[in-house]
């Protein structure tokens, strides 16, 4: 067994604190990796105060994992010691069913086996996510990082970038689209980023005036404050796409009633409480209300050789593994710009 220092949620709503457990010995096709850097999530919040309901506590949260391979089990075919990997939010699935097959593991009929809060498909252990000192992931579950780009910064492509990523494929965004991004965090300044270097014309909707400038500089034609009615009005009736990026409750009508006829309003945000839909938002324009899960390990891959090509990362804070609980309060005040990202190295001292 592999001893593994971390940080962990040791019950619902507690801090963060250290926590030493033991990853399993390398199987066949299996990849012990170092983790250098992992981003913070605002699903990780959501799981250590217990807000979905996924209990089973000690948790270590983390699923965007940059780090380089230490060892390889003996059936390993696609990397080798020393190569730079990432890990997102799945390290299993069924790998057979339809779903699988068409490469969407996400959708696994049988359920995806997520980084964390997850059960080992093989022993039924409780997996353990990237804030911790190394993470054993089969090969077929882990990504290629290209050495051209920060690796500290390209930590948080393994979810916010392929959450985001997924659906402005799925919805066909691009040259002659006007797309809506609602809330300008982890999620939403990547939205800003791939939609832009689609080819979109994209909104950004901000409840925080300071983060206009950010905005525009990072690729929005338009800022609109989402608390603002009037400028609100300007947009009605005139969007293809919208991305729902928010974290916690607030009205979707207002958006809904915003996308042109038979445009489509995603959400990937998952906030604690359900939301109210007024039928008239969706009835009137035919318009359509979708949601979105991650993305699957082939396009998870396809997205970061895409942002390689185009030089596009996240817009990091770098933090120690000591401060996670205060980045945790600022996330959850919007203060964050745009993603925190953790150094292990902080956990090796
Ligand atoms: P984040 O960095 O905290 O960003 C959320 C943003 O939402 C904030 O920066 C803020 O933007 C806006 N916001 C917060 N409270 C708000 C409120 N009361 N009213 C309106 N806007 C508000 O979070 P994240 O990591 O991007 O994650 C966002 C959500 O996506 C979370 O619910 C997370 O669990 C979920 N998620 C889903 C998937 C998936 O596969 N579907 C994957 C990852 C994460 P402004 O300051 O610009 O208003
Ligand atoms: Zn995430
Ligand atoms: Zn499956």
């Amino acid at each position: 067994m592999i001893p593994t220092s971390s940080y962990a949620a040791h019950a619902a709503r507690a801090r963060l604190a250290p926590y030493r457990f033991e990853r399993r010995e390398p199987r066949e096709h299996d990849l012990v990796i170092e983790i250098l850097f992992c981003g913070v999530c605002h699903s990780d919040l959501h799981t250590v105060r217990d807000e979905w309901g996924t209990g089973n506590y000690p948790i270590v949260p983390g699923h965007e994992i940059v780090g380089r391979v230490t060892r390889a089990g003996t059936g390993v075919s696609k990397f080798k010691p020393g190569d730079l990997v990432g890990v997102g939010c799945m390290v299993d699935s069924c790998r057979e069913c339809a779903n699988c097959k068409d490469d969407l593991e996400q959708f696994c009929l049988k359920g995806a086996t997520f980084t964390y809060a997850g059960k080992d498909r093989q022993d039924g252990t409780p997996t353990q996510g990237g804030y911790s000192t190394q993470i054993v992931v089969d090969e077929a579950f882990v990504l290629r990082i290209s050495d051209k780009l920060d690796p500290a910064a390209v930590a948080p492509l393994l979810c916010a970038g392929i959450t985001t990523y997924s659906p402005l494929k799925h919805w066909k965004v691009g040259k002659g689209s006007k797309v809506g991004v609602i809330g300008l965090g982890g999620l939403g300044h990547m939205a800003l980023k791939l939609a832009h270097a689609f080819g979109a014309q994209v909104v950004q909707f901000t409840t925080s005036p300071s983060k206009r400038e950010d905005a525009l500089r990072l690729g929005a034609d338009e800022v609109v404050l989402s608390n603002d009615p009037e400028q609100m009005k300007l947009h009605a009736g005139s969007f293809d796409f919208i991305l729902d990026t928010v974290s916690a409750p607030h009205d979707l009508n207002i958006y809904l009633q915003m996308l042109k006829r038979d445009g489509t309003m995603t959400l990937v945000g998952l906030p604690d409480t359900p939301p109210t839909i007024n039928g008239g938002a969706l009835i009137f324009g035919r318009h359509s209300l979708a949601g979105s899960l991650i993305g699957g390990i082939a396009e998870t891959q396809e997205m970061l050789d895409f942002c390689a090509e185009h030089g596009i990362v996240s817009d990091i804070e770098k933090i120690r593994i000591q401060d996670i609980n205060e980045a945790y309060e600022r996330m959850l005040k919007s203060d964050v710009r745009y993603r925190f990202v953790i150094d292990m190295a902080s956990l090796r001292e």
